[in-house]
Parts: C-alpha cells; structure tokens; sequence
C-alpha cells in the first residue's frame, strides 16, 4: 500500500507564534514519519507540501488545480491519496476535487485538524492515522475523514467552529466520484459568483446591482425555496439569464434542499430561468457553478450540467 500526502497546510501543522497560529513546516512530516516508523500505519508514502504552506482562508482554485494535478500526474505510482488542508475552506476543496478528478477510481481522503499537533487534545494524529487508513479501504471517491466520520466529498460542510466532530455530510444517492472511462484533471478558472443570502428587507436594487458585477449568483432561500416578494426580482433574474449568468437556488437550511415548485413564492421564478440547486449544499453550487463555466461551454450545455448531479452533490 502506496499513499500519496498532498500537503497544503492549515490548524494542524501550526504553530504558536506572537500573531496567531502560523504554518510550519516540518510538524506534520514527523508526525507521519511517526505513524510508519511505529508500524501504525502500514505500507510506505510520499508527502508533498505546498509551496508556502497556507491557512486555508488563502486558498484559490489555483491550489485546486495544483493538488488535483499532483494526484493526476503521480496516479499510477499510488493505491491512495491523502490531501492535509485546513479546515475553514475543506468543504470547497473537497467539492473541488469531487467534480475535478474526472473518472477517479482510487481514494482521495481530505483531512485537517481543529488543534494543531503540537497542542494537548490535538485532534491532529487521530485524524492523520484514519486518513492514512481511509487512503487503502475507502471506495474511489474523493472523501473526508474527520472525527471518527469518512463523509461524502460534494455533500460536506463545516458545521462547528471550535468542536472537533466539526464537519458533517448529508445523505448521498451516489458516491462522490465523476465517472469517465479514464482520469483526468478537468481544472478551475476564477469567476465572480457571490452566494447571496436572502433576508427581510432586501431590495431588487441589491439583487440587481449583485448580479451586474457578477458571472453568475448562488441565491441562499429560505426554506424549501421561498425568497422575499420583491417583485424586480423576477425580471433581475431574467436579464442575468439572458446574459448567459447562472442563477442557481439553494437553501439556507442544513437539509433538506430546495423544492422551487412547492410555493407560489418559489414557483413563479422558475419561469425566469433560475436553476433549482436540490439539495446541493450552497459550497456544492458554487463550487460546481465555478467548474462548469471554467469549460467555457454555451449556454445550454451550461444549464444542463448544472442541472444535473455530477458527483452525487444532489440525489
Ligand atoms: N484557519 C485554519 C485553516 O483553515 C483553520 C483550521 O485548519 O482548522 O487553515
């Protein structure tokens, strides 16, 4: 058994300095070293790190496309792939990695820890080791391990800032693998896509102004859907839809996801082109809307891909 450590940096490799935790190199490594010399974990690996080890707030879909190159460029001489990443943007690097690894047949885990290694209670081993073992037994895919938990790649997100069971999955209908009959790294450019939050109060003017500076938009609804009676926004969507920008809904609770048909408020928006997001976490949408225009299709071929699940993101 072969593993690949892809390491970005992030909580568990940090140390104390006179401004906040910082990146080091060096901590991680001997960790690794560690769980092999002990015969804790088996087999033999590499590491590769990052060139500056970053917190994870910094990271780009450059570093998407960097670690997904490593994985592309280095497959055959591995059974299994770990990705060490920070914890505040894990979630979208996992969605980035689900839906950019096209025809993946081996497991790519993504791990990070709440308390750097070198703090009491440090989650960071723990986490490390069941990384290391999810890399031989896991099904292909691209998942997390954390906590105890190995979650599905396109349906995790953070939900605790401080405990460390810090990230959960919602249930999936298929594992987070893109199927193709061979692998390849299907990469990200950089577009503007905010995810707007809707809440009372808020006007057709922000909504517009929004969607004018922006390729594209996630709207955060209420509930299963609903968003305010703002009677610019249907037209709003219209026009961006006219320009070829997706607008794409998702909601603003844990699960669930949206169900656009089911309310008069919901409904009278499909007609303007909105795409019904499902039950896509609001990290998926973007994540996926961001992979989507990066292939620079038209239009059409756009809203179908969106349209349907890529990477069991939606069931
Ligand atoms: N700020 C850190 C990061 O995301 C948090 C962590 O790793 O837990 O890099």
């Amino acid at each position: 058994m072969k593993t690949l450590f892809v390491y970005m940096g992030g909580t568990m490799g940090m140390i104390p300095s006179k401004d906040g935790l910082v990146p080091s190199i060096g901590v991680v490594e001997n960790c690794l070293q560690k769980l092999y010399d002990t015969g804790d974990v088996l087999g033999s690996y590499e590491i590769i790190a990052a060139k500056p080890l970053i917190d994870s707030s910094a990271i780009e879909p450059e570093d998407w496309n960097w670690i997904g190159s490593q994985i592309v460029d280095r497959y055959d001489d591995f059974d299994g792939f770990v990705v060490i990443h920070g914890t505040d943007t894990l979630a979208y690097s996992a969605c980035a990695l689900s839906f950019g690894l096209v025809g993946l047949g081996k497991p790519v885990i993504v791990t990070g820890a709440m308390l750097p290694l070198v703090m009491e209670g440090s989650d960071g081993r723990k986490n490390l080791r069941e990384a290391a073992f999810a890399a031989a037994k896991a099904p292909a895919g691209v998942w997390v391990q954390f906590a105890g938990k190995l979650m599905h790649g396109a349906r995790v997100r953070k939900s605790h800032s401080s405990a460390l069971d810090a990230f959960f999955d919602a249930e999936a209908s298929a594992p987070p693998r893109h199927l193709a009959t061979s692998l390849r790294w299907q990469g990200y450019t950089t577009f503007n896509i905010p995810l707007l939050t809707f809440v009372p109060g808020i006007s057709g003017q922000f909504l517009s102004q929004c969607l004018h500076d922006a390729d594209g938009i996630i709207l955060r609804c209420y509930g299963a859907g609903t968003m305010p009676e703002v009677p610019e926004f249907k037209e709003t969507i219209r026009a961006a839809r006219l320009e070829g920008k997706p607008v794409v809904a998702t909601s603003k609770c844990a699960d669930g996801g949206v169900a656009l048909g089911r309310y008069a408020s919901g409904a009278n928006l499909l007609s303007s082109g909105i795409i019904d997001g499902k039950s896509a976490t609001a990290t998926a949408a973007y994540v996926k809307t961001l992979f989507v225009l990066s292939k620079g299709q038209d239009d059409a071929s756009t809203l179908a891909e969106l349209a349907r699940p890529i990477c069991g993101e939606f069931g």
